[in-house]
């Protein structure tokens, strides 16, 4: 925001005018009174409406920041309540666990989200117990406050002439000595106040930066694994697609799928195939190259999507990627869990759709479990 003293093509004018009027003073000439006195009043009047502005402009972001904070803490809340609500059939310990208030939660939430209409096989005992803290992706911390920022000192080319001039004792006696003064006051006093509004209206508008980026987080982040979501990757997909065809660069895509995941499901329970899912999620982020973008896409499907990088390389980094999968285990409870993944992998050419890409790597992951699983196909 403009913080100087300025206001406008006027402003030349009057510095024109205070070097005349310093030269005037400086051979002995008398101080036009009036013109200064009108010179002020005009300045004061300019300075109000400017004022006005500001406070308008102040006020706008107050109510667009409060309408953001308050949106945010509804997708807080809805975490919160989603994590109260999972379907009392335990696929872990096979135990039903419905609390007397269950029913009642489960329509509630629903009344209030009608559009959602999700559930989780794991009660809310095990997914609390087991799970924890993972189940809510990490927002980005808000900013830190910060030192308070301090009103920048008054500083304005007139009103410092003005008080020099009333300083000067040989003006002592002039007639519009005494209201001059007074309204040099009132000047200065909307001055700082016009300031501190600056400084407010600043501090909102970070507010607001602060809270857009926490809820673009919010919106494009998978909640259970943390990895971005299949809406916003299929933005940056469409990205990338139109800068490899645009730049002529290469771009390839890996399309991962885990293998026999409904088994660990069935077997282990339903929160054990989360946990699954998390390490997997986990294994996708380590092994990736700067730049890269992987999201996942569905159940147990995760796409990466790799910007600049040749066919043959990206075999290279899916058959990474398989091996490091393959070499982990997934602790749950005391039990260890064997986790393989198929992969599919395509090349970007320059006819291609988004869909196109999309569709070659998945027939690959398919060729991959056809041909046994646990294997990389291009
Ligand atoms: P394949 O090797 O052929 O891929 O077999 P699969 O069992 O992995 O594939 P299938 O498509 O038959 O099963 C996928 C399962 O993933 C079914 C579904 O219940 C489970 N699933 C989907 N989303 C989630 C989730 O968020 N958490 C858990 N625990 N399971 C999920
Ligand atoms: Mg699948
Ligand atoms: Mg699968």
């Amino acid at each position: 925001m403009d913080e100087s003293d300025g206001v406008g093509p006027a402003e030349a004018a009057v510095t024109a005018r205070a070097k005349a009027l310093e030269d005037a003073l400086s051979a002995g000439t008398p101080v036009d009174w009036p013109a200064e006195y009108r010179l002020l009043l005009e300045r004061h009047g300019r300075l109000a409406a400017r004022l006005n502005k500001v406070v308008t402009i102040a006020d706008g972001y107050q109510a667009t920041s409060r309408d953001l904070i308050e949106r945010l803490e509804r997708v807080n809340e809805q975490f919160h309540q989603l994590r109260d609500l999972g379907v009392p059939v335990c696929r872990y310990c096979g135990q039903v666990r419905v609390d007397a208030h269950y029913q009642a939660r489960v329509e509630e939430f629903l009344k209030q989200h009608a559009d959602l209409g999700l559930a989780r096989g794991v009660c809310t005992h095990c997914l609390e117990e087991r799970y924890g803290e993972r189940v809510r992706p990490a927002l980005p911390a808000a900013r830190e406050p910060g030192p308070r920022p301090v009103a920048a000192p008054v500083a304005d080319s007139v009103l410092n002439r003005v008080r020099a001039t009333l300083a000067d004792p040989a003006n002592a006696d002039a007639p519009l000595a005494a209201p001059l003064a007074d309204l040099a006051e009132r000047y200065e006093k909307l001055l700082r106040r016009l300031n501190k509004l600056v400084l407010i209206s600043d501090r909102f508008q970070n507010q607001l930066q602060d809270s857009n980026l926490r809820l673009e987080h919010l919106a494009s982040t998978d909640i259970l694994t943390g990895l971005t979501s299949r809406q916003a990757m299929s933005h940056w997909l469409e990205a990338q697609v139109r800068r490899a065809r645009g730049e002529h660069r290469p771009l390839a895509l890996l399309s991962l799928d885990i293998d026999h995941f409904k088994e660990v499901n069935d077997t282990y329970g339903h929160e054990a195939g989360d946990a699954v899912l998390v390490t997997v999620a986990a294994a996708i982020q380590r092994d990736r190259r700067r730049g890269d973008q992987s999201g996942r896409w569905g159940g147990e499907e995760f796409v990466v999507v790799l910007p600049d990088c040749t066919f043959a390389d990206a075999l290279l980094i899916a058959e990474k990627l398989r091996a490091t999968i393959a070499e982990q285990w997934v602790i749950v409870g005391e039990r260890p869990i064997a986790v393989t993944a198929s992969i599919g992998v395509a090349s970007f050419t320059p006819d291609d759709t988004v869909d196109d890409l999309l569709r070659r790597a998945d027939q690959a992951m398919y060729a991959a479990k056809h041909g046994g699983r646990n294997r990389v196909v291009g």
